[in-house]
């Protein structure tokens, strides 16, 4: 059985508690949210805090306010209740596919959509209990010096892999990071850094307190995972897509790519073939083709990555189909 290492547990009541004992016990603090990835991270030592600050309890961060101008989702906000708001499901269908694609029910049932948007990255040479990683000498994201993917890389390649994140950002959300000095909204894409070490652009005191999505608008998302059990696992490539139309046509169209890199990739070129076009399979098809030659999946998840590299287009196409409600189902 892996066991967790020795660490000190602090239980905030307030934001503000919280981000003051951030900044009062430093860089060997980390804030732990359900704890479904940190927990197991631990326990495999690729996470070593000395201390944990728990902020899942603070009632703050787990507010649904749909009462401006969108809606704003506390950090804290628990997965499955967010699956199952009818509110989230009738003005955001695509998000709420995603979320209820995010591991099993019961995983659901104690993780956070903020922890869900800081999810650590991953590389099969990382997710591995101490031993297995100690007997390859490690790897420069945890305890080495060398990347066993890619050798002359000079950076990690893990990879982003939250099922929430590509649907938020084809959706447009912000987030909103406080710490005890400071606060700050950005848009969620700036979140993330294509680095697979420091994958977040979140400074080490700040808390992630909410995210934000305008208001739907003419907008409508659909989401798209690839894995191996159908009944729960990380994808190894994910879309979102989100289009605005008006009449047939699309106005606007932003498609998020999960999966193929240490940060979320827009596919900006094939957001561009669908522009001032109906929504059908000739535009579809146009959109698809462009999808997959930025997409460059690493060998360093499930499947091989040239077959990955070749599902884009599949995937990107069946997202997009199921905007035009031909594919049925859940967005
Ligand atoms: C078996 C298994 C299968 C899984 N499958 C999937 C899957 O298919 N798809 C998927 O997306 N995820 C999956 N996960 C990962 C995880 O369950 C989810 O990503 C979940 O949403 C994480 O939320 P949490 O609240 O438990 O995060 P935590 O473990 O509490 O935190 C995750 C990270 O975010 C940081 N953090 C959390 N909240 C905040 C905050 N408010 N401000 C600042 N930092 C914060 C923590 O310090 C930590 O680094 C799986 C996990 C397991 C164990
Ligand atoms: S991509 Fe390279 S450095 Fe990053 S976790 Fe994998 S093996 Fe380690």
């Amino acid at each position: 059985m892996l066991r967790l290492p020795r660490f000190r547990y602090f239980v905030p009541r307030t934001i503000s508690e919280a981000t003051a004992m951030k900044a009062d016990s430093g860089s060997g603090s980390v804030f732990v949210a359900g704890g479904t990835d940190l927990y197991p991270n631990m326990k495999r030592r690729q996470q070593t805090p000395a201390a944990v600050i728990s902020i899942g309890g603070l009632p703050e961060l787990r507010a649904v306010d749909f009462s401006g101008d969108g809606v704003a989702i506390g950090a804290g906000a628990i997965l499955s209740d967010l699956e199952n708001d009818s509110r989230i499901r009738e003005a955001y269908p695509g998000l709420a596919h995603a979320i209820a694609e995010i591991s099993t029910p019961l995983l659901r049932n104690m993780g956070t959509i903020g922890g869900n948007l800081l999810l650590d990255t991953r590389c099969n040479y990382y997710d591995q209990n101490f031993e297995w990683r100690q007997a390859i000498d490690f790897c420069m994201k945890k305890d080495g010096q060398i990347c066993w993917v890619a050798p002359g890389s000079p950076r990690c390649l893990a990879v982003q892999s939250a099922d929430s994140v590509p649907v938020l950002i084809a959706l447009k959300a912000r987030v909103l990071l406080v710490s005890a000095a400071d606060r700050r909204e950005i848009p969620l894409e700036d979140l993330y850094r294509n680095d697979g070490i420091d994958y977040a652009t979140r400074k080490p005191e700040e808390l992630l307190t909410a995210v934000w999505i305008p208001r739907p608008d003419g907008w409508r998302a659909a989401y798209r995972k690839l894995r191996r059990r159908g009944s729960f696992d990380f994808p190894v490539l994910s879309v979102g897509a989100a289009v605005r139309r008006e009449g047939p046509r699309v106005e606007e169209a932003r498609i998020v790519l999960g999966g193929v890199a240490s940060a979320p990739l827009r596919l900006t070129d094939a957001e561009e073939r669908l522009k001032g076009r109906p929504l059908d399979e000739d535009s579809i098809r146009d959109a698809a083709d462009a999808a997959a030659r930025p997409s460059r999946p690493m060998d360093n998840t499930d499947f091989s990555f040239l077959w990955r590299k070749e599902m884009t287009k599949k995937y990107v196409a069946s997202a997009l189909r199921a905007l035009t409600g031909a594919e049925g189902g859940r967005g």
